[in-house]
């Protein structure tokens, strides 16, 4: 398999080098060239596999010759040994709904099942094609422990990541900071998130010092993560339906990014018999709305009870859009240059009834996030983190479909949240016991690119030396 940019600038890559590009070198993003199509009984037979397996099943068409198939089942075996639950992403039952439990990695949110593949993909790949990765990001929370999870140890591999000092919840920064690897490196900037963000956007522009010191990133937009997200869909359907394919589902799914909503509309895409997909937003709606109107337009960025969805452009929409506008990158081109002059973009009526077929949406309010998690609560004992919450209340719009709601993150992450809606602390599961006692290790410096890129000069140096 290879792949090609949403705009067009880029030679057909491997799935090696795809990985390791991260965003394609023209801007844009990597997509497979072709979306493998499944047949019903290839669906039957996976319906019957373990999540491993399943992984391997669902990776292969899509890393091709790239990797010999006995090392990607090595690699899968290893990324979700990290997970305390025998089955990886369980569905559990209560209150008469489904919920795909994603939070049962190192860190207890979703983005385990992507990270912990991208790291040791990072680390095979470093180690057969030679060079080293340093990993620069900034995060308001949930990303930057994930990510670190997912390289802490790795040869070859540095990791420096900003959090803005005092301005993350207390687990969160502990998350990050009891990781005492040699090859992690945390920075509070004396700062907001924007101060620390700003400061990465000031690094990476700064191509020298970003060629010098073999920069890379780690958001969301890397293809690997969109593939390791789409094997839950997979499984959650086998689970349910048995392998029989009239057997429909719908799927709830929190999402700011766009990231997770994508790899579940690419599981349909592959033939995976999925019948709503519904894209869950908080108060940070541009994706309800382009739903609703075809329009996409970014407004102002709400803080709510579900952060990691504070976003107002979501970064894998591109991808969408490619294949919106019928693989064309010219158009994909035409329409972000909108995007990019008038602060909005519009696609044609035909192509909103298509984005009215493939998804619903609906923007979930704090109020009803909270009332969410109490219903939920009351019915059932079962305690959803707010991000879940917000799937929950926009499945609740669907009568008729059986929805899967995406529980992305562990209630005890976010316990300020559901203290507020039920009076009750969350029991932490074992990867958040123990956080407050551990020794940490942290860099503080002030908001300011210089700082931060001497610091990482000095490290790399020694590291180098
Ligand atoms: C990141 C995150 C989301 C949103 O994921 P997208 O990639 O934006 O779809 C939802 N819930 C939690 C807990 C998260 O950490």
């Amino acid at each position: 398999m290879r792949y090609l940019s949403t705009r067009g600038g880029v030679e057909p890559v491997d799935f090696a080098d795809a990985v390791m590009m991260g965003l394609g070198t023209d801007g844009g993003l990597l997509v497979p060239e072709r979306i493998p199509s499944l047949s019903a009984d290839t669906l039957k037979a996976w319906s019957q596999l373990s999540f491993q397996e399943l992984a391997v099943e669902v990776l292969s068409p899509f890393v091709g010759d790239s990797i010999p198939h006995a090392d990607l089942v090595d690699l899968v075996e290893r990324s979700y040994a990290t997970f305390l639950h025998p089955e990886v992403t369980p569905l559990a039952e209560h209150g008469g709904r489904q919920w795909l439990e994603l939070f049962h990695g190192p860190t207890a949110a979703f983005k385990d099942v992507a990270l912990q593949l991208l790291g040791n993909l990072f680390e095979y790949l470093i180690a057969r094609e030679g060079g080293v990765l340093r990993i620069l990001g900034a995060t308001s929370g949930d990303t930057g422990s994930a990510a670190i999870y997912g390289v802490r140890g790795k040869a070859g591999i540095d990791i420096f990541i900003l959090h803005p000092k005092g301005r993350v919840s207390p687990i969160q920064e502990r998350q990050m900071t009891t990781v005492l690897d040699a090859n992690v490196h945390n920075i509070a900037v004396l700062g907001t998130f924007d101060d620390a963000q700003r400061i990465v956007k000031t690094l990476f522009n700064d191509l020298p010092f970003k060629q010098r010191y073999r920069l890379g990133a780690v958001n969301s937009i890397n293809l690997a993560r969109i593939l390791a997200q789409t094997i839950y869909y997979f499984y959650a359907w086998g689970r349910i339906s048995g392998g029989d394919p009239e057997h429909r589902i719908s799927f709830s799914v929190p999402t700011g990014n766009f990231g997770d909503v994508f790899a579940g509309w690419l599981a349909k895409r592959m033939g995976l018999p999925i019948d709503r997909l519904i894209i869950a937003t908080n108060r940070n709606d541009i994706l309800s709305r382009f739903v609703a109107s075809g329009v996409y337009q970014a407004g102002e960025v709400f803080q709510t009870l579900s952060p990691a969805m504070d976003i107002q452009l979501a970064s894998n929409f591109e991808r969408y859009l490619y294949y919106l506008l019928d693989e064309d990158p010219a158009a994909v081109r035409a329409l972000l240059a909108e995007l990019e002059q008038t602060g909005q973009l519009q696609v044609d009526g035909e192509r909103q009834r298509r984005v009215a077929e493939d998804f619903d949406a609906r923007a979930v309010s704090d109020a009803e996030t909270l009332a969410e998690i109490r219903r939920v609560y009351e019915i059932s004992g079962y305690i959803l983190c707010p991000h879940t919450a917000v799937g929950a209340r926009a499945a609740a719009d669907q009568a008729e479909a059986e929805v899967v709601v995406l529980a992305t993150a562990h209630p005890a992450k976010f316990d300020a949240a559901v203290v507020e809606a039920i009076g009750i602390e969350p029991a932490p599961p074992r990867a958040l016991q123990g956080l407050l006692e551990r020794e940490t290790r942290c860099a503080e410096l002030p908001a300011d690119a210089d700082a931060v890129s001497a610091f990482m000069r000095e490290t790399l140096d020694a590291v180098e030396a």
